[in-house]
């Protein structure tokens, strides 16, 4: 047997964990550089909670709060500058991905002299600031991942900066803050989490430790699926949801994610369609590939989901996602044929063709 695992982020789930955790916060710094979104930290409590924590500690602030959902190369290299020019020595991330994954490349920047065209290439001498997150959304797990994802215009897709040097060093995670997250935002983000611990699962990465992970997981969305489309969740779901999309998290930061994100980065980049949604329109059908050839696994994921077939799953997540958007057989194209040249589509564990790509996206959109 051969095994690697490794998860340097402490993770804390806990009802109003950030208070109960000032100690921890403050033995990270002086003066903290909050980044988060334009809106929703501030509605959710979430960045009071931060704030009276900071306060009570004694500790100084510098808030960033203009990332916008799927945050840019130019978004990133402004944060650096505002984070030197606060002189601030940690950072706290509150928000969904797009704030967490913000917050990773801001960190790096802000210690390490990096051009534009060396950005995704690895190589950073230094240790980014130290970092703390509290998720939103339940659904990217940024939270425990060491990738930063960013829109890259040159490249006209999602681009990964990938390092471990950019783990969060602490996880607070507390269901509270996502009583207000909107039913198509619940929804879709779900959506992300299943698709990291079904992509997990179905990656040449994949080991013992993950494929628990991922099953878990797996188990926890689905047994929630009645209650995400009939958007009835209590405080108790809303803390599965986001246990469930940590641990998700914490497969892809093993296996990194497969054929099915490769695909969405277009549908988000070139249709605008978010992130979790444009996944979850594709990975039934992308299963029904991966079934041809390796249905034990399959089976794995159908009995975890408490389905009896792939169309079960399928008529489910129509379900949850409604109508799709229009998309057409050359931009199909152009999309798979993007996917198929990016390295890691190697790590599936059924590798598709371009053709293979091209009939998956058809099927979805032009059916
Ligand atoms: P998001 O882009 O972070 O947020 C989507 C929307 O939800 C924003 O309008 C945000 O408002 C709002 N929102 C967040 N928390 C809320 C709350 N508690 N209540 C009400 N509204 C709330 O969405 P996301 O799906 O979490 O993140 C997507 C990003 O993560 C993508 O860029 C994707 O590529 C990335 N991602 C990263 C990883 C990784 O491993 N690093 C994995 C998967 C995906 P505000 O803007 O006002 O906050
Ligand atoms: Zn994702």
């Amino acid at each position: 047997m051969s095994l690697s695992f490794y998860m340097p982020t402490k993770i804390i789930e806990d009802s109003e964990c950030v208070l109960k955790n000032k100690d921890l916060i403050k033995s990270y710094g002086t003066k903290a550089l909050i980044v988060t979104g334009r809106h929703s930290a501030k509605a959710n409590g979430s960045l009071d909670d931060v704030i009276k924590a900071l306060d009570e500690n004694g500790q100084s602030y510098a808030i960033f709060d203009k990332v916008m959902a799927n945050p840019t190369i130019d978004l990133v290299y402004e944060g650096s500058e505002f984070a030197k020019d606060n002189d601030v020595d940690f950072i706290i991330a509150i928000g969904g991905g797009s704030p967490m994954d913000a917050a990773k490349a801001i960190s790096l920047l802000t210690i390490n002299d990096i051009k534009r065209e060396e950005l995704f290439k690895g190589v950073y001498p230094y240790d980014p600031l130290p970092m703390i997150f509290i998720p939103t959304t339940a659904g990217t797990g940024s939270e425990v991942t060491q990738y930063s994802i960013l829109t890259n215009d040159e490249a006209e897709t999602k681009t990964t900066i990938a390092t471990p040097k950019i783990f969060p060093e602490v996880a607070l995670l507390d269901g509270k803050y996502m009583m207000s997250l909107g039913k198509n935002t619940t929804i879709n983000t779900a959506l992300d989490a299943y698709s990291h611990a079904v992509e997990g699962y179905l990656s040449v990465k994949a080991n013992s430790i993950t494929k628990n992970f991922s099953l878990e997981a797996i188990k926890i969305i689905s047994s929630l699926f009645t209650k995400l489309k009939d958007f009835k969740l209590s405080k108790e779901d809303r803390d599965k949801l986001l246990y469930a999309s940590t641990i998700a998290g914490i497969v892809i930061a093993h296996t990194g994610t497969i054929a099915v994100h490769l695909m969405g980065y277009s549908l988000t980049y070139y249709h605008e369609i978010d992130h979790g949604r444009a996944n979850g329109l594709l990975l039934p059908r992308f299963l029904k590939f991966i079934n041809k050839t390796n249905k034990d696994l399959i089976d794995d994921i159908l009995k975890s989901s408490n389905v009896k077939d792939l169309d079960e799953l399928q008529s489910v997540f129509d379900g949850l996602l409604g109508e799709k958007e229009k998309i057409t057989l050359d931009e199909i194209k152009h999309y798979a044929s993007k996917a198929v040249k990016v390295p890691k589509i190697v790590n599936c564990i059924s590798v598709p063709k371009e053709d293979d790509l091209v009939e998956i996206m058809s099927d979805v959109f032009l059916k």
